[in-house]
């Protein structure tokens, strides 16, 4: 469903030029759910934003669907999950959750929820007494709630998700998981979901991308052998806790090489 191909990246400002990605490839397959980890300034942002249409890559070449980002974007394929949704301050919670497959009625009028069904989404993140609450009578968790259900209302076949339950703290925010895998199961979008979080990572994804800085790049992949659906309940087994381990151990190894990289570059 998304096919990057060799991409590379690199921004010029005032501090010289910064190769935010160089020579990434990933696949992402129809309905996989896909987590990227790495440390600030690795190019997580840059590559969801080339997947995205919203830049160009120097080099290489994206795909989604069969067509060009930009393309896919017109398309209405892509749904996009930023950390804090842009509310309408004025428009209740329902209208908030309309607002997008009411924007983008022309385009996908067969294909976008329905105002039914987006009622039935506000039900199953449980909000659905606060359909005719204002966006400021919400707590930060309620907020992202509107958020997803407005990005899943979309039904759009490819999810990018940048870090989206940051702002929230760590109890909402184990919540917001299952709350996204709820939705997900529903449909089974392809997501990137960029997280600096491990556990996050391990208890959503299918493929764990772990990325390292300078220049940003693909180090490892990790496949994560859990089943689904995922239960909160999980993250105390020891299936859980393998998976997270070894994932902490492939981040732990990049800082390694970047570190005796840094060595040979004194030397
Ligand atoms: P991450 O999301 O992993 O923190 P980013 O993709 O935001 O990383 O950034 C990767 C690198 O590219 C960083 O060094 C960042 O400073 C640089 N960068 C990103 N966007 C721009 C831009 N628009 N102009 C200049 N440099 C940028």
């Amino acid at each position: 469903m998304i096919d990057v191909e060799s991409v590379s990246k690199t921004f010029s400002g005032r501090a010289g030029t910064v190769t935010a990605l160089h020579d990434v490839s990933l696949q992402v397959a129809e309905g996989e759910f896909v987590a990227v980890v790495g440390p600030s300034g690795c190019g997580k942002s840059t590559l969801l934003r080339l997947v995205a249409g919203l830049i160009e890559p120097d080099s290489g070449r994206i795909r989604i669907a069969g067509e060009s980002a930009v393309d896919a974007r017109n398309d209405k394929l892509l749904g996009f999950a930023p950390q804090s949704p842009a509310l309408l301050p004025w428009a209740t919670v329902r209208a908030n959750a309309r607002l997008l497959t009411r924007v983008n009625s022309k385009m996908a009028a067969s294909r976008v929820a329905s105002p039914a069904e987006i009622d039935e989404l506000l039900t199953r993140v449980g909000l659905e007494d606060f359909s005719d609450a204002l966006p400021h009578e919400l707590s930060g968790g309620m907020r992202q709630r509107v958020g997803l259900v407005r990005t899943f209302a979309l039904h759009a076949p490819v999810l990018l998700m940048d870090e989206p339950f940051a702002a929230l703290d760590e109890f909402v925010r184990t919540e917001m998981r299952y709350l996204l895998l709820d939705l997900w199961e529903r449909n089974r979008a392809s997501v990137v979901f960029v997280t600096h979080s491990l556990s996050e990572a391990v208890s959503l994804a299918d493929r764990i991308i772990v990325m390292g800085a300078q220049p940003g790049r693909i180090e490892y992949v990790h496949t994560v052998s859990l089943a689904r659906p995922r239960r909160l309940e999980q993250e105390d087994e020891l299936a859980f806790l393998s998976e997270l381990r070894a994932v902490r151990r492939l981040l732990s190894m990049k800082d390694r090489a970047v570190d005796s990289g840094r060595m040979r570059g004194v030397r």
